[in-house]
């Protein structure tokens, strides 16, 4: 964009665009990344044996994320910003109403023994 003799640049998500690509968006500021803290209200999802609840966590640490993303400039979205109860359906609906590049749900899963659990699982989906 230019305004009188000052050049600069507009990220491609802040532009309405007609038929945009989401694959196209391949550097991190252009992409649209939707952060989905697990659980939530009532749904608090599994317990720790310390009885802090999972919903707690999954929203801390996506709320971190959410501010690491957020001060490169990533377009990125919560499903949820405080502690309240979001449909399921609702969440990969606001996904792909966004058209996201990346969707993350974060969940802390538990395991039937104390300290039987430890790592990280990952699940992709490709299309
Ligand atoms: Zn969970």
């Amino acid at each position: 964009v230019e305004s009188g003799s000052q050049k600069g640049w507009v990220a491609s998500w802040l532009i309405k665009k007609k038929n945009y690509n989401s694959k196209s968006a391949g550097r991190l500021a252009e992409a649209t990344i939707v952060l989905d803290p697990g659980h939530g209200g009532v749904d608090s999802g599994t317990q720790a044996s310390n009885g802090a609840m999972e919903k707690t966590y999954t929203l801390r640490t996506a709320l971190k994320v959410y501010k690491l993303l957020k001060a490169k400039n990533v377009h990125v979205i919560m499903t949820r910003h405080t502690n309240k109860p979001v449909a399921l359906a609702s969440r990969p609906a606001l996904s792909n109403r966004v058209k996201a590049n990346i969707y993350i749900s974060f969940h802390f899963n538990s395991a039937g023994e104390q300290y039987a659990a430890e790592g990280y699982e990952v699940f992709k989906y490709h299309h």
